[in-house]
């Protein structure tokens, strides 16, 4: 039993959105997608669910 699907939509989705939304520099720890302080709600929603994801994958296939 696991939330996420490591190769579903969702999971895809999640790791693209926390490619793009990650600080823009060490200077300048605002999100580089949205301006929030990083992390932004986009990227801490995105990791909650690609670490859901690892962790259904951990259970998985060996
Ligand atoms: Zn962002």
């Amino acid at each position: 039993m696991y939330l996420f699907d490591a190769d579903s939509v969702v999971v895809s989705t999640a790791v693209e959105l926390l490619r793009v939304h990650q600080p823009a520099s060490a200077e300048d720890p605002s999100c580089g997608g949205c301006g929030e302080p990083a992390p932004c709600a986009v990227a801490t929603n995105a990791m909650q669910i690609r670490s859901a994801a690892n962790l259904a994958a951990g259970f998985g296939e060996p």
